[in-house]
C-alpha cells in the first residue's frame, strides 16, 4: 500500500521552551549501538585509566531511557529497540516498533522527521554514515516504510512501500555520504536509481580522492558520495584477524587430557589496522566534506542546516562480537565529534548533540587473575577476548548474549552529550530518548 503522507501531528509536552537566541544549525551525531559499555571499552583500550576521549570533555547531560513499542499492541513496551525504532525516536520524538522507519507501530502512519521539518523550512540538509546510506539510522530521518530492509525498488520487504532510496532522493537532501553502490542499478519506471539521482541534479562520486577534492564553493550542487557496495569497511581488526572465542578447559598431557576445569586464556594482543579499510574515507573525512559544503551553502541560505552523522559500525561490530572493530569505530566517531565541536565553535549558532539509538552487548569483565575469579568453562559461557591496551595492560572483553555469530542489542540507557545548549535545558539527568527531538526542533525552528 502506498502511503499517503498525512503526518501525525506531534505535541511535544515534555521539552521546555528554550528562550535563548536560536542557533541556525543542528548537528546530530549518532553512535549506533554506543552504550556506556562500548564507550568504556574504547576508553580503556586507548587511554588505560584516563578520561581521554573527546566526548569525556563535553557537556554530559546524563542518560536517555530507551525503549520501543510492540507491533501487535503499541500500548505494550519492548524494552530493547533496534536502529529503526531508535532512529525513529531521534528523528521524530515518537516511539515505534522495531524494524519500522518513521511510521507508527501497528497503524502504519508516517511521522514527520526533523529533516523533513528542516526541508519544509528551507534549511539545507545532509546525512553521513559509515553504513549503506539506506541503513535504518539515516533512513529514519528521510523515509517512511514498514520494514527497514525495503531499501531499493524491488526489495521483497517493500510490499508496495516506496523504497528508502527513492524517498531519500525525492526529498532532495543536499548531501548523502556513505556506502551503497548496489542501490544504483535498481530500476524505477524504466530508469535506474543512478539516472534518477543524476536527473535530480546530484553529483555522484565513488572514491576518497573525489571526496577530499569537492568544490565547496559550488553551493548549487547536491552531493551523493558512495564508497562501498554496502556497509563501509571498518578501521580496525583483532591481532591477525583474531576474534573472541569460547574458552575451553585444557592443559593436560599433550593437550589430550584436561587436567583441571580451568580454561586457557588467550595471550593478550593489541588491535591492528584492518587492511580492507585502505583507501576508504574515514568518518571525519566525510564529515569534513559535508561541513564545508553546508557552511558554503550557509553563505546564501541564512536559515542554516540540519546534519545527521552516524558511526554505524560500533553496533555492527558488537553484533559480530569483535571488540577491536568496536574500538576502532568508537575512536573514529570520537574524532569526528571533536571535529564537529570545533566547527561549531568557529561557526557559532550551531547545536551539537551526541547520543546513541540503543546499547550493544560489549562487556568489560574481570581479568582472570582477579582474586576469587572462577576460571571454569561454566563461568565463562560466552565469547572471550584478551586485549593488550596502549598502556600495556591486559583487558578482558566478553560477549555473552548468545554463542553464535550475531550478538543482541541491550536495553541499557544511552548517554547524551552536547555543545551549544544553555545550562537550563531539558536534557539534564535521566531523560527520555523522545525528549531529544523537541530540543533539536526548538533550536532549528525558533
Ligand atoms: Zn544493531
Amino acid at each position: 500500500m502506498r502511503r499517503i503522507l498525512i503526518f501525525v501531528s506531534v505535541l511535544i509536552l515534555s521539552a521546555q521552551q528554550i528562550t535563548v537566541a536560536a542557533p541556525k544549525n543542528v548537528i546530530l551525531l549518532v553512535g549506533d549501538g554506543m552504550g556506556m559499555a562500548e564507550i568504556t571499552l574504547a576508553r580503556n583500550y586507548q587511554f588505560d585509566s584516563g578520561a581521554g576521549l573527546y566526548i569525556d570533555t563535553m557537556d554530559f547531560h546524563g542518560t536517555a531511557i530507551v525503549n520501543a513499542l510492540r507491533e501487535s499492541d503499541p500500548n505494550l513496551i519492548a524494552f530493547v529497540g533496534d536502529s529503526a525504532s531508535g532512529g525513529t525516536v531521534l528523528a521524530t520524538g515518537q516511539r515505534t516498533a522495531v524494524r519500522r522507519i518513521a511510521t507508527t507501530a501497528k497503524y502504519d502512519a508516517p511521522i514527520e522527521t526533523i529533516l523533513e521539518l528542516a526541508k519544509r523550512s528551507s534549511l539545507n540538509t545532509g546525512l553521513v554514515t559509515t553504513a549503506v546510506i539506506t541503513d535504518a539510522t539515516p533512513a529514519s530521518f528521510a523515509a517512511h516504510v514498514t520494514n527497514r530492509y525495503c531499501m531499493k525498488p524491488g526489495d521483497a520487504p517493500c510490499e508496495g512501500d516506496i523504497s528508502i532510496i527513492e524517498q531519500m532522493i525525492d526529498l532532495d537532501i543536499d548531501i548523502l555520504l556513505g556506502g551503497g553502490e548496489r542501490l544504483l542499478p535498481a530500476i524505477r519506471d524504466e530508469k535506474t536509481i543512478e539516472q534518477i539521482a543524476l536527473d535530480k541534479g546530484y553529483t555522484i562520486f565513488k572514491d576518497r580522492a573525489s571526496l577530499l577534492n569537492i568544490n565547496a564553493d559550488n553551493d548549487n550542487e547536491k552531493l551523493w558520495g558512495i564508497f562501498s557496495d554496502y556497509h563501509m569497511p571498518i578501521e580496525w581488526q583483532g591481532h591477525g584477524g583474531r576474534m573472541p572465542k569460547k574458552l575451553e578447559a585444557g592443559g593436560g598431557i599433550l593437550g589430550f587430557f584436561k587436567d583441571d576445569n580451568n580454561v586457557i586464556f588467550p595471550q593478550a594482543r593489541a588491535c591492528e589496522a584492518n587492511p580492507n579499510h585502505d583507501g576508504i574515507p574515514k568518518l571525519e573525512e566525510m564529515t569534513n566534506a559535508a561541513l564545508s559544503k553546508l557552511a558554503a551553502k550557509s553563505k546564501t541560505n541564512e536559515k542554516g542546516f540540519f546534519l545527521m552523522i552516524e558511526g554505524a559500525s560500533i553496533d555492527k561490530q558488537s553484533h559480530a562480537a569483535n571488540p577491536c572493530g568496536v574500538i576502532g569505530e568508537m575512536l573514529a566517531f570520537d574524532r569526528t565529534v571533536k571535529m564537529v565541536a570545533q566547527f561549531a565553535k568557529m561557526q557559532g549558532d550551531t547545536l551539537v548533540i551526541v547520543t546513541a539509538d540503543h546499547g550493544g552487548s560489549t562487556q568489560t569483565i574481570h581479568h582472570p587473575y582477579y582474586e576469587n575469579y572462577k576460571r571454569t568453562e561454566e563461568n565463562i559461557p560466552g565469547l572471550y577476548e584478551m586485549l593488550l591496551t596502549n598502556g600495556g595492560n591486559e583487558l578482558s572483553v566478553y560477549y555473552g548474549t548468545n554463542n553464535i555469530s550475531d550478538q543482541a542489542h541491550t536495553g541499557i540507557n544511552v548517554p547524551v552529550f552536547s555543545h551549544g545548549l544553555p545550562r537550563d535545558n531539558p536534557l539534564r539527568g535521566t531523560i527520555r530518548q523522545t525528549d531529544i527531538f523537541g530540543v533539536m526542533k526548538s533550536y532549528l525552528l525558533n
